[in-house]
């Protein structure tokens, strides 16, 4: 005989295995009692051998300070670490790893694991690019190059430094950099330490702030420490670079503007997408709560360049995109996957709401002509929704195909209308 707790047990089991996420369930002591596929998958390649029996022992190498994250969290149950990064491996063959560990009784605990090497190079190429597109914007006064022991002690400093900040070489030597920092109450400073962590984990680090001057005063500057190679065994070094910059806020917002903005339209663009859309589904499956995307194609459109030029065309992108925008809400994505293809985001709307906003959408395309240069036109454009409510186990990649399917079924119906997609078909 079955009872509910078997069954309940083995419905457990059978996600635990599906599930794309690593999950491993293991003990105070480390001792790994379950780990699905997708964890061992992960686990396998640090312990360099085909069978793992202790977490702590697999991680050691990696990530020693598990042992003493789980042991020296006292509470009976709770979060013991969130999305804890672990760099495995060394050079092109390392691994990110964001661990969380779940506490669930006195001697039972829950670890899941993800890769997430692509998504932090993402980041990190994202701050990068900021930083040189800071570097273009912003006006840059003087640049001093200061030297840092491991400590983060300043060792040695150009003659630019004394002259930007009026200190001697003399006065800085020996100087933790922090030291310069003098905080306002618009710009709190990083805790003291981070900035060494951080440029150790990731090479380098970037901080906007206020910085000491000799003579009392002070000046906005950013600062860049970042690791300095140094020959094996050796401790890391640091250089700061210190650049007073005579502009402060405003490039910050022309520059997250231009990363993450289409040019043409003023939407979002892919990028932003799809970073803020993959953020939003994990958080709606945490949260049990929906997520709708809405792709929307003008009909047509190939007809208004022919007819009336590319201007023209030009004046439509940005209508379409200014009409649809002022239909959202401020937390809804409104992005250009390209050409004439848009997608909405909807955080929180079931499938059923996301036609209904799709209606919205498509009535305001309809309800009066676009104005391109003196020329009424008249446009319509097809949608195809998908959501998370049909189809909780969907990937971003999936919704956004589940979406086109359903946008090319109100192309084929005849264009001018919203379809949504099939979740029994999207789930066979
Ligand atoms: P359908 O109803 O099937 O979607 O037909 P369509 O004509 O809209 O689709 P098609 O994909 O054949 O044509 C899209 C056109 O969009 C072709 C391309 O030249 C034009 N396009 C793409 N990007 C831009 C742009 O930035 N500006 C302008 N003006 N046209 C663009
Ligand atoms: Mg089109
Ligand atoms: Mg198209």
């Amino acid at each position: 005989m079955t009872t509910d707790l078997e069954t309940e047990n083995t419905a457990l089991l059978q996600f635990l295995y599906a599930c794309p996420a690593g999950l491993v369930e293991f003990s105070a002591a480390g001792a790994i009692g379950m780990v699905n596929p997708a964890a061992m998958g992960l686990l396998m390649p640090i312990a360099g051998k085909p069978f793992v029996i202790n977490l702590f022992d697999v991680m050691d190498t990696c990530a020693p300070e598990l042992r003493n994250l789980v042991q020296q969290f006292a509470p009976p149950q709770g979060t013991v670490c969130d999305g804890h990064r672990i760099v495995t491996g060394r050079g092109e063959r390392s691994t990110i790893l964001a661990c969380s560990i779940v506490k669930l009784t006195q001697d039972r605990y829950v670890a899941t694991l993800a890769d997430v090497t692509e998504q932090v190079a993402r980041e990190r190429r994202l701050k990068q690019a900021e930083t040189w597109f800071a570097s273009l914007l912003d006006g840059v006064d003087d640049v001093a190059v200061l030297s840092l022991d491991a400590n983060g002690c300043i060792d040695a400093v150009t003659p630019s430094t004394t002259r930007q900040t009026g200190f001697t070489e003399a006065e800085l030597l020996g100087k933790p950099f922090e030291w310069f920092d003098r905080s306002d109450r618009a710009s709190a400073m990083p805790p003291t330490g981070e900035a060494i962590a951080v440029a150790q984990r990731d090479g380098w680090y970037l901080h906007e702030g206020w910085h000491a001057l000799a003579n009392g005063g002070r000046y906005w500057c950013q600062r860049l420490v970042a690791v300095r190679e140094e020959s094996a065994g050796a401790a890391a070094r640091y250089t700061l670079v210190i650049r007073a910059v005579t502009r402060q806020g405003r490039d910050t917002a022309d520059l997250r503007r231009m990363l993450t903005r289409d040019h043409l339209t003023g939407a979002s663009n892919r990028a932003h997408f799809f970073e803020t859309a993959e953020r939003q589904r994990v958080r709606a499956l945490q949260d049990r709560g929906s997520l709708a995307l809405v792709v929307l194609d003008v009909d047509h459109f190939k007809r208004v360049n022919d007819e009336h030029g590319h201007a023209a065309g030009d004046v439509v992108l940005r209508e379409v995109a200014q009409r649809c925008e002022s239909e959202l809400r401020p937390e809804d994505i409104f992005a250009r996957l390209g050409g004439e293809e848009f997608v909405v985001l909807l955080p929180g709307i079931s499938l059923m709401e996301a036609s209904a906003v799709a209606e919205r959408l498509r009535a305001s395309l309809v309800r009066e002509p676009i104005d391109a240069g003196g020329i009424q036109l008249c446009i319509t454009a097809s949608f195809g929704c998908s959501a998370l409510d049909t189809d909780p186990t969907a990937s971003l990649a999936g919704l956004l195909a589940a979406a086109d399917g359903a946008l090319y079924k109100a192309k084929r119906a005849g264009r001018d209308r919203v379809a949504v997609s099939n979740a029994d078909q999207a789930a066979a």
